[in-house]
């Protein structure tokens, strides 16, 4: 059966060419970059050139790059690492639970935070960010992209709060990385966290950015790796693969390959919303490029405010009347179609997604809001697959649904 995967925010496959760079990583070259002998050298330098790759990713220095297990880790380290008790944390209420969570952990250790909520849009209005301030506030954490929506934080606005602040500010970055030209130095944080497998390259790795002299301490103890903020023998085919996939990311931000999968996901969301009872949640449907935004105007769009809310290219999160999102989503799937519903860390789960009931919907249509994230491999051969196979499942669902009568189509 064909398949179609739009599940590109939950997880990617390697490309081909990471795929091939970390090959001889496992077995041929499998130094220890610790060690002195030229195995590994061989393994130390391929980390240096990785470093050296995700610096200019950045746009930041080679000695603040560390490289992780991925965006876990990083947000757990930009938080554990800086707060301490009696300092107070800003961040917002539609966070993935890597900074959700650590949040909740320390408040058992005396630091209170405040989670400021989006607007409608999904979007975080730099004011609230401000007003949440106090004199003990010491860290500011917001995503750059939204898991979910897609849409794009004005972290540029809130780096200069928290410069003016005198606050640490750090960017959760794993779901714009590779979609969005990424700089530290512009966007003004000293924490800037990506994982490798969001952006096409391997699971259980990442990087952290963290600017020089920043005093954070470090989650792992043990050997002095990566100038001491973070122990543990590195994880070279990883590295090389987050690497490659780094540099692959650049290249498609450039050779218009990005704005391909927005022209793809915009014609995606265009047909489904051809569908009665259905809508899109979170920000306006604008192509991702913020230096080459541009609305797509239409019938089906309706735009309530003069606000500009960017998206990422790949993701368009739709609500579907009528429908329980899961069963959507299994239907689909039956279909050859992987999707998902709220965000994967939480499908399964009965709660209706965190991210979309801070955004002010209702339990109901939050439950009936599925996530379509396309990979930047994407054809428009999968979109068409796509919305051939999604009005017959609603179509279905929502006639033998007993709160859908009269709404089918
Ligand atoms: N932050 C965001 C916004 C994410 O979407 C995810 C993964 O879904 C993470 C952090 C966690 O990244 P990782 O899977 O590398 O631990």
């Amino acid at each position: 059966m064909k398949r179609v995967y739009m599940d590109a925010n939950a997880t990617t496959p390697l490309l081909p060419e990471v795929f091939e760079a970390m090959r001889p990583y496992w077995m041929e070259r499998f130094g220890n970059a610790s060690s002195i002998h030229l195995d590994g050298q061989q393994a130390h330098t391929a980390v240096d050139r990785a470093r050296a790759t995700l610096a200019e990713f950045f746009n930041c220095h080679d000695a603040e790059v560390i490289f992780n297990s991925g965006g876990t880790e990083g947000d757990n380290t930009a938080i554990f690492g800086l707060l301490r008790p009696g300092d107070h944390f800003v961040t917002t209420s539609i966070e993935h639970s890597a900074i959700l969570a650590a949040a909740e952990r320390m408040a058992l250790h005396g630091v209170e935070t405040t989670f400021v909520a989006p607007q409608p849009s999904g979007l975080i209005d730099p004011a609230e960010i401000q007003r949440a301030l106090r004199p003990e506030t010491r860290l500011i954490s917001v995503m750059l992209a939204n898991n979910e929506t897609g849409v794009l934080q004005p972290v540029e606005e809130i780096g200069r709060i928290a410069r003016e602040a005198g606050v640490f500010f750090h960017i959760d970055g794993v779901q714009g990385a590779g979609k969005v030209p990424l700089d530290v130095r512009r966007f003004g944080c000293h924490l800037f966290s990506i994982s490798a497998h969001k952006m096409h390259g391997p699971k259980g790795v990442g990087a952290l950015f963290v600017r020089r002299g920043m005093p954070v301490e470090s989650l792992l103890v043990g050997g002095s790796h990566e100038r001491r903020r973070r122990a543990g023998t590195e994880n070279v085919p990883g590295i090389v693969g987050l690497a490659k996939a780094a540099e692959l990311a650049m290249l498609s931000l450039e050779d218009g390959t990005i704005d391909r999968v927005a022209t793809l996901r915009n014609r995606l969301e265009a047909g489904i919303l051809q569908l009665s009872g259905t809508g899109v949640n979170g920000a306006l449907p604008i192509v991702c490029h913020p230096e080459r935004a541009q609305r797509v105007e239409g019938p089906a769009f309706s735009f309530s405010s003069d606000i500009p809310v960017l998206r990422v290219a790949n993701t368009t999160n739709i609500w579907f009347d009528h429908l329980e999102g899961e069963a959507l989503v299994i239907a689909l799937d039956l279909k050859g179609v992987a999707v998902s519903g709220g965000s994967a860390c939480h499908s399964g789960a009965t709660e209706p997604s965190h991210v979309l009931m801070a955004m002010g919907l209702d339990k109901t249509r939050a439950r009936a809001s599925l996530r379509f994230s396309l990979l930047k491999t994407a054809t428009e051969a999968d979109v068409d697959f796509v919305l051939k196979v999604v009005p017959e499942a609603v179509e279905h669902l929502r006639a033998i649904s007993p709160v859908a009568a009269g709404t089918a189509g």
